[in-house]
Order: C-alpha cells, then sequence, then structure tokens
C-alpha cells in the first residue's frame, strides 16, 4: 500500500539548492523591525545603503520601529498612567484623612456627651 511514499518523502533536491541561493546573495542587512501593535517584521537591506529607523508596518500599517533604533517616544504612554497612579494615591490619602478626622470627631463627640 503505502509502498513508495516512505522513500519519496528524503528530501535530495532541496539541500543543494538552498546553498547556492545562499553564495550568490549580496551582502544584505537584516533589520528586524517592531510597530507599536508588537507585530514584528523584518526586511533587507543592502549592507552599504542607508538603512531606515523606521518603516511601515505590513500588518497594520503603523511605524515600525528598527532593532537598535530608540522607539518613538510620544510622551503619552507613560504620564497617563503616573498621573492616574498619582491622583490615585492623592484620592486615597484624602479620604484616609477625612476618614481619620470623621473617626476623632466621633471620639471627641462620646467624650463630650
Ligand atoms: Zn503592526
Amino acid at each position: 500500500m503505502a509502498e513508495g511514499s516512505a522513500i519519496r518523502g528524503s528530501r535530495i533536491g532541496s539541500g543543494p539548492a538552498g546553498d547556492h541561493e545562499r553564495g550568490e546573495v549580496a551582502p544584505r542587512t537584516r533589520v528586524n523591525f517592531r510597530c507599536a501593535r508588537g507585530h514584528e517584521f523584518h526586511r533587507f537591506f543592502a549592507s552599504d545603503a542607508e538603512m531606515p529607523s523606521t518603516w511601515d508596518c505590513p500588518r497594520c500599517g503603523l511605524p515600525g520601529v528598527g532593532e537598535g533604533a530608540e522607539p518613538p517616544k510620544a510622551g503619552r504612554g507613560e504620564s497617563p498612567k503616573s498621573h492616574l497612579e498619582y491622583v490615585r494615591e492623592r484620592r486615597t490619602d484624602e479620604e484616609g484623612n477625612a476618614l481619620l478626622e470623621e473617626a476623632l470627631e466621633r471620639l471627641r463627640r462620646r467624650r463630650e456627651i
């Protein structure tokens, strides 16, 4: 039944072709990019060409940042979070103070009565 399938499955022809292709390719540099949504992709550039620091993501179109390049910090990413945290902290502090004063007031009233 499955007589020839096992023999046919051996990859005799794939090796040399790949090697040949590798040897012929001119020196190129692979640059990894990563977009703001986390898509990772890469592009090859001629080693003597100027490599761009950003490249549009093929999936979502957002600019991807090249490996080694500094990520474009808009300043928005972090500040809202820390600001929120700051506000939150302040809020709980105020609430804590209010509760404390309320408790003190009750204590005072109790004593007065
Ligand atoms: Zn993307």
